[in-house]
């Protein structure tokens, strides 16, 4: 039997599924996370993923996964291959591994059906579109639809973040508390620097507009 009271949340440890772990907690009784080692060069993340989980007190899981950084070449996982600034035009930017929410979300589904788990929680947003189909509804919609089929089971995926902004996303974290945490404790950046970041890769700028955005609405 599948609990409703239970929800699994794929965590990074960045802005957005750190905002979708403390949605999940305030949704739902008992939250579990799960962190992908997929071979990412900024290996911390997991390890700040950890401690966030356990300040939040969340049961925290790793998985590696690090075949999925050697299928194919992306700055992500390729220390040769520096990041890409700006998105190109007409084109994936380099930080783009294929089928990676693919893959993590099929996984956190076999992992959270062994624990009775059907609801999974993830941070991707269409809104801020960074070129990555797989963060796309249409694609999420489908998965569900295919994960229910493969395993005769009725997962929900939760999309918290789907059609909001980054500055959306800050009023939630706000909104649950935890806007302090996020700002401080998470890593988005793309150079692996952790909180307000390195200030000039493409996730810091987003991370940083989104914040200002947020915080001048804040004060009118
Ligand atoms: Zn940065």
């Amino acid at each position: 039997m599948m609990n409703k009271e239970e929800a699994l949340v794929v965590f990074s440890g960045g802005q957005d599924s750190t905002t979708c772990l403390f949605w999940a907690k305030k949704h739902f009784k008992k939250v579990v996370a799960l962190s992908f080692l997929y071979g990412q060069k900024h290996q911390k993340e997991v390890e700040l993923a950890r401690a966030i989980s356990q300040e939040a007190g969340i049961e925290f899981h790793v998985m590696d996964v690090s075949f999925i950084g050697r299928l194919g070449q992306n700055s992500l996982t390729d220390s040769s291959i520096v990041m890409d600034e700006a998105k190109p035009e007409g084109g994936f930017p380099n930080t783009f591994v294929p089928g990676r929410n693919l893959f993590f979300l099929s996984i956190a589904a076999v992992f959270a059906r062994e624990k009775g788990i059907n609801h999974l929680v993830t941070g991707v947003s269409q809104t801020d579109f960074s070129g990555y189909p797989d963060c796309r509804d249409g694609f999420i919609k489908s998965l569900n639809v295919t994960l229910n089929l493969a395993m005769d089971e009725q997962f929900v995926i939760h999309t918290p973040l789907m059609w909001i902004d980054k500055a959306q996303t800050w009023a939630l974290a706000d909104q649950l508390g935890v806007l302090e945490l996020i700002r401080t404790k998470t890593l988005t950046c793309y150079n692996g620097v952790m909180g307000d970041g390195c200030g000039h890769c493409p996730a810091c700028k987003l991370r940083r507009e989104g914040l200002e955005s947020y915080l001048a609405t804040k004060l009118k």
